[in-house]
């Protein structure tokens, strides 16, 4: 039979996990599978025959064009059986009912390719340079503002983990959404070390789980950095602390991803990124989006879309890859000493864009 992977919008750096161990599930379902793969949403130079779609989904606010692109497989492969899957999906199923003849919806982990390791053969355009994996599924906390404990429920370990990993690389990066919660933690760190390879933690360790004796242990692998999340001013004691921590047993790059706009104010952004500053860590800033939002840019209760542009228009061009560096005087020259001094600056920016982008027009 023939296969189509499509993963029609593709803006991650990362190929699309789900889709690499479906490829794997066909391969091993049918021995003479032959399988296509095709990363955006031009169709015109596909083949013609094909038995079986798989379609990835991922941001709410993507919907639209991604049904355009399934009505359009729809014409151009009237018989073929088509499959829709991913996080999309599973939170606004109803969007994808009924949407086209002949299709199957796929809601929260394919209970069976979740247990096949990636096919890295299909990498979607992607130059991918370490084995992706993850030791578990789930997460044992219920944030309010992700959608873990919707698409995948509670903590749950996934067994066969240790398929995911290719000889051919030597990193291994795990997706794991709360890797310091899992049971057996010290076995799980010992069984990671035997392998020898660079590891990235890339989902955030949970600040509150970072004691010392953990500090200790998760150090002596061979990290490429660490990440932590600093989602709530609440948090503010675990992650200062697990901060401190990560310093005394290692010299690398120490960061924290920063959620805003969600229940927050500029201020209290402010707050946190000056806090990891001065504590030497990097902030990666991260803007909340409701998982059920359509639009993507939606100003939040409590921010002026001046200050929202300009502290966007900074990571995008004071610092590399959106990720606000630990340099002291740097981070006071662009946010100020103070939230007021913060909300001023950004206003600034937002004016000065605004009015270079007028001239350039005019
Ligand atoms: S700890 Fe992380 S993964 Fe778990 S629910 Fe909260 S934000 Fe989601």
């Amino acid at each position: 039979m023939k296969y189509l992977l499509i993963e029609p919008i593709n803006k991650s750096p990362y190929p699309p996990l789900g889709l690499m161990r479906i490829s794997t599930m066909l391969q091993r379902l049918d021995k003479d599978a032959i399988i296509t793969e095709h990363n955006n949403d031009d169709l015109s130079l596909l083949q013609q025959d094909i038995d079986e779609i798989y379609i990835t989904t991922l941001f709410t606010w993507e919907i639209p064009k991604v049904k355009s692109v399934i009505k359009d497989l729809r014409n151009k492969y009237p018989k073929s059986k088509i499959h829709i899957g991913g996080i999309a999906i599973t939170i606004a199923k109803e969007e994808f009912i009924d949407l086209i003849p002949n299709m199957e919806l796929h809601i929260g982990l394919h209970p069976v390719a979740e247990n096949m390791p990636p096919d890295y053969t299909k990498t979607f355009g992607r130059k991918l340079k370490t084995s992706l994996t993850s030791i578990t599924r789930g997460c044992v906390r219920n944030c309010p503002f992700c959608f873990v404990p919707t698409m995948e429920g509670k903590i749950c370990y996934r067994g066969n983990w240790e398929q995911d990993i290719s000889d051919k690389f030597s990193r291994i990066t795990f997706w794991d959404n709360n890797f310091l919660a899992i049971p057996k933690f010290e076995q799980l760190v010992e069984k990671i070390s035997t392998y020898n390879k660079i590891v990235d933690f890339n989902q955030g360790l949970d600040a509150a789980y970072f004691t010392d004796e953990r500090a200790k242990l998760l150090t002596s692998l061979r990290l490429d950095c660490l990440r932590f999340a600093f989602d709530l001013k609440e948090k503010e004691k675990y992650v200062v602390k697990a901060i401190n921590n990560a310093h005394k047993y290692y010299n690398g790059e120490v960061s924290c991803y920063v959620l805003y706009g969600f229940n927050d104010t500029p201020e209290q952004l402010y707050y946190r990124i000056n806090i990891l500053n001065e504590l030497g860590a990097f902030s990666y800033p991260m803007r909340y989006r409701s998982n059920l939002a359509v639009k993507k840019r939606i100003i939040p209760v409590g921010w002026s879309k001046e200050v929202m542009r300009g502290f966007e228009l900074t990571l995008h061009f004071y610092y590399r890859k959106g990720m606000i560096s630990a340099k002291r005087e740097a981070f006071i020259d662009i946010y100020g000493k103070t939230p007021e001094e913060f909300i001023k600056k950004m206003e600034d920016i937002y004016y000065y864009d605004l009015n270079l982008r007028k001239k350039q027009i005019g």
